[in-house]
């Protein structure tokens, strides 16, 4: 897949110290192994999302060692335990993305140049709960994501 990436902020906010990303996974519930940390601190610093193979890729340059078969096992480990979320938005290949929330919320995504923007307000809960329920459904959990063009796509077409 080709991905057309804006150079805006490397640096996903302040860079998050690995002690402080191992505290986050013991606070999920899973073992902060050596290599989940170094995936995560990797994740931590791209802005929007980014594949496994883009991390594996971007480790690699640094001189880390990691196989990409771990990057998808640290990166599905991370994902269950809700740490991490994952994007789709078209691509054949899963997004990943370090949030700056663990709570429930949704995405926009731009499909020009894969910025991710987090939609703190979820007001689709009540419309999927009695969509749901009117088919006989309990509805526990759902998922929405928002591709679109950002503004400054839109205003570069
Ligand atoms: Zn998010
Ligand atoms: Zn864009
Ligand atoms: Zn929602």
């Amino acid at each position: 897949m080709i991905i057309v990436r804006t150079i805006a902020g490397i640096v996903h906010g302040v860079r998050t110290r690995p002690s402080e990303l191992a505290k986050q996974m013991t606070a999920a519930g899973i073992r902060p192994t050596a290599q989940r940390v170094r995936v995560l601190e990797e994740l931590a610093r791209e802005n929007n999302d980014a594949t496994a193979q883009e991390l594996h890729r971007r480790m690699a340059t640094t001189g880390d060692k990691i196989g990409l078969a771990t990057v998808y096992r640290a990166l599905a480990a991370l994902s269950d335990a809700g740490l991490v979320d994952t994007l789709t938005h078209g691509h054949a290949e899963t997004c990943y993305r370090l949030c700056a929330t663990g709570h429930h919320h949704h995405h926009l995504v731009c499909t020009g140049c894969h910025r991710v923007v987090e939609l703190t307000d979820c007001s689709v809960g009540e419309w999927v709960a009695k969509a749901a329920r009117a088919e006989g459904f309990e509805a526990t959990s759902h998922s929405l994501e928002v591709s679109g063009l950002c503004a400054l796509c839109r205003r570069a077409a």
